[in-house]
């Protein structure tokens, strides 16, 4: 427990109805529970404002809205965008947009469709070096989200065609690997415009997990609004340098969970990660004042 340092039992203690989530995942992506049930234990933590920020998908938001209103849970808009820095895979999540803007609508329909075709050719990748999966069972796995690799390797999994998840990336789907595809390629520029024209603000996805000092600065020329600060994989001296670089840029800051609602053995991260009401106001004046 090396990572739960001071500041976050500080966060612990602090569970009165004055904390927010804005990283959370449903079954419109790779997450466990629904919009409704996960806002019904975003509420039995303690939270009173959250954003679902499905990769690529703004459609659990309604419903997450909906089930807000009974319980007194706000719900802001939220989605986590993929996008490609130098051909490397960057997590983007972008708050207060529209969601029914059309052009983000439009392109993430897009990006649904090229998530499609590419696990189609993963799929016909596979079949031509004899792993006969097909591509029924991909789609089951996804159901109602955006397909993806994870998708893939738990139809391997599920048909017994390997022994372990991981190993659907190491011998098939990983990047370099026989039945690799690269993705559809938005480039962070691209996507902090897009947000900006649907009215949001973007904000950098758990940089501790990859991102170098270099890129985090071509990210911010790029037009970012803000980075995510407190994430699970972030320890507190991680925390305190991102926030270091927010106060220097005059950017602003986010965090939450990343709970997938345990899907990813993270059932302990929910009312865990959290910040500050202030930190949603402070977006809310960047916005709107
Ligand atoms: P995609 O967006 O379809 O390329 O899938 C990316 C997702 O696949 C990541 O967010 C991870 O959840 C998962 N992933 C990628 N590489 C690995 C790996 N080596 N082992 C396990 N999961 C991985
Ligand atoms: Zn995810
Ligand atoms: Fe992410
Ligand atoms: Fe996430």
């Amino acid at each position: 427990m090396a990572e739960m340092g001071n500041g976050l039992t500080k966060q612990i203690d602090r569970l009165d109805n004055s904390r927010a989530d804005l990283h959370l995942h449903t079954t419109y992506s790779d997450g466990a529970l629904s919009p409704e049930t996960l806002i019904q234990r975003a509420h039995s933590v303690g939270l009173s404002v959250v954003s679902i920020t499905d990769h690529d998908n703004v459609g659990a938001i309604d419903e997450a809205i909906e089930a807000g209103k009974c319980l007194g849970v706000e719900v802001v808009s939220g989605v986590e965008l993929s996008v490609a820095l130098n051909e490397k895979d960057i997590h983007l999540l972008a708050y207060f947009f529209d969601y029914k803007n059309q052009k983000l609508q439009d392109y993430l329909a897009f990006f649904r469709y090229e998530r499609l075709k590419r696990a189609e050719r993963i799929v016909q990748k596979l079949n031509d070096i004899n792993i006969s999966l097909k591509m029924d069972a991909v789609l089951d796995q996804a159901g109602i989200g955006s397909v993806g690799r994870p998708h893939i390797a738990s139809a391997l999994l599920e048909e017994g065609l390997i022994e372990t998840y991981h190993e659907a990336f190491m011998k098939y789907i990983g990047v370099g690997a026989p039945a690799y595809e690269k993705k559809y390629q938005l480039s962070p520029l691209e996507a902090t415009q897009l947000v900006a024209q649907a009215g949001g603000l973007t904000f950098l996805a758990h940089p501790g997990k990859y991102t170098t000092d270099f890129e985090l600065s071509t990210l911010i020329q790029a037009g970012l609004d803000g980075i995510e600060v407190v994430h699970p994989s972030h320890n507190e001296a991680r925390q305190e340098f991102y926030r270091g670089v927010v106060h220097q840029y005059f950017l602003l800051e986010c965090g939450g969970s990343d709970y997938h609602g345990g899907r990813k053995n993270d059932d302990q991260v929910l009312g865990v990660y959290t910040v500050p009401l202030q930190i949603v106001e402070d977006m809310r004046t960047r916005l709107f004042s």
